[in-house]
């Protein structure tokens, strides 16, 4: 099981570096299965979270500075529902999503990462790393205000949005 402490500084920074990590990874794998099926604006869209939380991870690392993190801070390992706060699931995208829907995935996934630094915030007992979840919850924030906005100028999908008359995992 996960031993690491959340509330302490290093194992704080291992885990919100390992969010970040996840969350670059996991856009990054939509961007390119939209690629896949020449989902050219939901592709876009994916980069552009990824290249996001690159920066945040940076930031993170730049704190982290040459300090040894406990390790096993991971996916993997316990989050609360056994998934990276910040990454969509993979059985959540759909070749056919339209940018509203791969909006809807994002947002969710910035709303868990506030979510989570937020917890730590509140429940924190070391003043550093509870300030540093706070910045953390606000900059998730702002992604999310900035994802609510970009979803604003796409229309939610049609009804009928996944109908395909020629699906691509059918052979001939
Ligand atoms: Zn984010």
């Amino acid at each position: 099981m996960n031993a690491i402490d959340v509330t302490e500084r290093p194992g704080f920074l291992a885990y919100a570096l390992a969010i970040e990590n996840e969350a670059v990874e996991r856009y990054t794998t939509f961007a390119e299965q939209m690629d896949v099926t020449n989902n050219r604006e939901a592709a876009e869209l994916f980069r552009e979270m990824a290249r996001l939380e690159t920066l945040h991870a940076k930031e993170i690392e730049a704190r982290i500075g040459g300090q040894t993190l406990p390790e096993g801070a991971s996916c993997e390992y316990a989050w609360p529902d056994g998934e990276s706060p910040e990454a969509p699931d993979f059985s959540d995208t759909h070749y056919l999503m339209t940018p509203y829907q791969a909006l809807t995935l994002v947002l969710e996934a910035e709303q868990r990462a506030v979510e989570f630094f937020e917890t730590i915030e509140r429940a924190g007992t070391d003043e550093a790393v509870r300030k540093m979840a706070a910045e953390f919850a606000k900059e998730e924030r702002e992604h999310v205000r900035r994802v609510r906005q970009w979803r604003e100028r796409y229309p939610p999908p049609e009804r009928d949005w996944d109908d395909d008359p020629d699906p691509p995992n059918q052979a001939e």
